[in-house]
């Protein structure tokens, strides 16, 4: 596998991306590159003839008293990956060549889906995304741009903001890929102790508990999920919810169906969300 090209600047990249001539999908990411990122551009691999990735941590999505000065920046070792999963291109700009007058007046809303769940938390947060987003499909201009279902709520939305604002890219959700003990790849794992790795186990097993009675309705769902959780005093549970994955309501109990079960809890300093797809079935 050859090395990818790295632009770090818009000229260097609009030079290399109109080299690429036949479809062209994107991995976009903050960093800290981990193999749920390479199993997102082995899919954007495998459907199409290029693959551009981009790294950037992105201020406008990060609210004041959260992680983005800590948040890990492993550039290096994201590139050895780049090159290992076969990239083509990879676009590193710093958030001056993002944004190069300040922060941006006009931005996406998010709209009533971006303030419930991580947007009741992270008040902006998502309206952030959205905006970074948007303007790396259109530095971009890909076929097809992939995302991970690990962040279930900002694969939502993107395939929204596609939908509803007549973007011309296919919005593509990869499953969530995890340790072999069930915890969710993430780059935050980085912060935890082992300890905490331990209590955030609880996330996964909760889900899987909730997974296993969904024959037997919503309400026993949440109830063997939430069995999980009360168990673990060490995290501090923000959300735990079964809802409509669309429009991300609380199912009620009569609901038979595609569901999203989602989980958010804060271990030690570190702030962890999961979520699996599941289908209620059952007699009503
Ligand atoms: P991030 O660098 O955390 O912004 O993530 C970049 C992309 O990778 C997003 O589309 C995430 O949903 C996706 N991603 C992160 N963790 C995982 C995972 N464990 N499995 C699948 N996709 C993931």
């Amino acid at each position: 596998m050859s090395a990818p090209v790295v632009a770090h600047t818009r000229a260097e990249f609009a030079d290399a991306r109109a080299k690429l001539d036949g479809s062209v999908a994107v991995v976009m990411t903050m960093g800290a590159l981990h193999e749920g990122h390479a199993t997102l551009i082995r899919e954007a691999r495998a459907a199409n003839d290029y693959v551009i990735v981009t790294i950037f941590l992105n201020p406008l999505q990060f609210a004041a008293g959260e992680d983005l000065s800590r948040y890990p920046r492993t550039l290096t070792s994201d590139l050895e990956i780049c090159e290992r999963e076969g990239a083509d291109l990879v676009f590193a700009p710093s958030p001056d060549v993002v944004y190069p007058d300040g922060e941006p007046g006009v931005r996406i809303s998010a709209g009533p889906l971006g303030t419930v769940l991580e947007g009741a938390s992270r008040p902006g947060h998502f309206d952030g995304m959205l905006t970074v987003v948007n303007k790396l499909l259109n530095i971009v201009g890909p076929t097809r741009a992939y995302y991970g279902q690990k962040d279930a709520q900002q694969l939502l939305l993107i395939k929204r903001m596609a939908r509803d604002l007549d973007m011309p890219v296919e919005i593509v959700g990869v499953p969530t890929v995890r340790e072999h003990d069930g915890l969710a790849l993430s780059s935050r794992n980085v912060y935890l102790s082992e300890h905490d790795r331990e209590v955030a186990l609880c996330l996964s097993k909760a889900l899987k508990a909730g997974e296993a009675a969904r024959n037997s309705g919503p309400a026993a769902v949440r109830r063997a999920a939430r069995e999980v959780l009360v168990h673990e005093p060490l995290a501090l549970v923000d959300y735990l919810v079964l809802v409509d994955p669309v429009t991300l309501e609380q199912v009620p109990e009569y609901f038979r169906g595609e569901a999203l079960l989602a989980v958010a809890a804060k271990v030690g300093t570190t702030r962890l969300i999961d979520n699996i797809p599941l289908v209620i079935g059952g007699d009503r």
